[in-house]
């Protein structure tokens, strides 16, 4: 057993670290070592969040580096661009309970979090309700119902926002609810917090992974080789010695990762961190990320020239979110 007063010292310090994350352009490009843009803010629009550790492992003076534009807000935000939308994978139509989303056989999702710890300005959600979607602070109880009356769901997917933001009591409580329900197999956690703000695996979370009593694969969400430091190795390796699988999906972004070099990198780092490439997401058309769209053509050069280079299993699938459709829609 740990100490409680230990712990708490250790849960407090991820804690801390989520509360003084750079949220202002000013601050974000004087630790850069470059000129503020003029770009305003949108009223009630996206703010700038950044933690950081992450502002760390950019390079200063550098205004195309691949970390800082996936943060930066930029003025091509605000256009509206023919076919990109508010929703744009129509999961507000797929909401079945608060904070349930049920699209694809077996597997439903829970919003488990409205909140993450860095602002990514190509996120799908980043107009979500997540004020109406999200069951008040530990009210499982609807969504568990759900679950529990579906003897076909197999497997939860906590998503959000980052699920890894709830404390380690919330999850405690909700992975008891979940463990009630015989025909669950599996908990899948799909976050950002690991390559982010890997200060958040700490003992607390671990024991937690390791004590709830489901198989568990978590997700991480890494676009971009330089993402990966040796705190977020050990983070990872943690993970894995507390008996998780681990698998990433990035998303396709212009001018992030849209290069062969920069793929088949980040490929190879992330298995040597034990963590298997999963999915390559064409961007999803939500408004205010046009800027960062690849076209369809493009995207299948970059992977079929990946499948020439790499080792099969090194090779993610490039995949299409496409409302309607009964699972991720393959491109090539
Ligand atoms: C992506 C997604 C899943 C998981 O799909 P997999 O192909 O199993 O990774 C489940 N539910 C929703 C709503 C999703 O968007
Ligand atoms: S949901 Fe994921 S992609 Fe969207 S802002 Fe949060 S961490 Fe970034």
């Amino acid at each position: 057993m740990i100490p409680v007063k230990d712990e708490l010292l250790h849960s407090c310090s991820w804690q801390r670290e989520l509360a003084q994350a750079v949220t202002g352009l000013p601050e974000l490009m004087r630790r850069l070592e470059l000129p503020v843009p003029a770009v305003e803010p949108e009223e009630g629009g996206f703010p700038l969040r950044v933690p950081v550790g992450y502002v760390a492992r950019m390079e200063r003076g550098n205004p195309r580096d691949p970390l800082l534009l996936q943060v930066l807000p930029r003025a091509a935000e605000g256009r509206a661009v023919a076919g990109f939308r508010t929703d744009p994978v129509g999961d507000g139509a797929s909401m079945v309970a608060p904070g349930v989303i049920h699209k694809y056989r077996g597997r439903v999702l829970l919003i488990a979090s409205g909140a993450c710890a860095i602002h990514c300005r190509y996120c799908f959600r980043r107009h979500f309700p997540y004020a109406a979607a999200n069951p008040r602070r530990g009210e499982w109880k609807d969504a568990l119902a759900y679950i529990a009356a579906d003897p076909g769901i197999e497997e939860v997917i906590l998503s959000g926002g980052d699920p890894l933001l709830l404390a380690d009591e919330a999850l405690a409580r909700l992975s008891a609810g979940l463990r009630q329900i015989p025909h669950l197999r599996r908990l899948r956690i799909h976050t950002r917090l690991p390559v982010v703000l890997p200060s958040r695996v700490d003992d607390g979370l671990l024991q937690w992974l390791r004590g709830c009593g489901l198989q568990t694969v978590m997700v991480i969400h890494l676009n971009h080789p330089n993402e990966l430091d040796d705190e977020v190795r050990c983070a990872l390796a943690e993970l894995a010695t507390a008996g998780v699988t681990l698998l990433n999906q990035s998303v396709l972004l212009r001018g992030v990762n849209d290069e062969l070099e920069v793929l088949s990198r980040l490929s190879e780092e992330l298995f040597a961190s034990g963590v298997m490439p999963y999915y390559l997401h064409l961007l999803d058309k939500v408004a205010g990320a046009a800027h960062f769209d690849v076209s369809e053509g493009s995207a299948i050069s970059l992977v079929t020239e990946l499948r020439h280079r790499l080792p099969g299993y090194l090779v993610p699938r490039l995949v299409r979110e496409q409302e309607g459709a009964p699972a991720k829609v393959p491109v090539c």
